[in-house]
């Protein structure tokens, strides 16, 4: 492979394609309320703000809890 000459002209590069923001928005809301549910559900769903009886999903994520430095326990 032979690198290019100081006088060689620059490579072509290949265009980027554009998204327009009015594509892109609802996909982004869409991920911005699972991230949010999910935030809820590892942060907060305990106790009084529970959503769901029992302490199943809290055992679930409780790992994710502790390593994210929420409070538990
Ligand atoms: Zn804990």
């Amino acid at each position: 492979m032979a690198y290019p000459a100081a006088g060689d002209a620059p490579a072509a590069r290949p265009a980027l394609p554009t998204i327009p923001l009015s594509e892109l928005a609802p996909f982004a809301l869409f991920g911005s309320v699972l991230a949010l549910l999910l935030l809820y559900f590892v942060g907060a769903e305990q106790g009084a703000v529970s959503l769901v009886g029992g302490s199943y999903i809290h055992e679930f994520v409780h790992d994710a809890r502790h390593l994210l430095g929420f409070a538990c326990h």
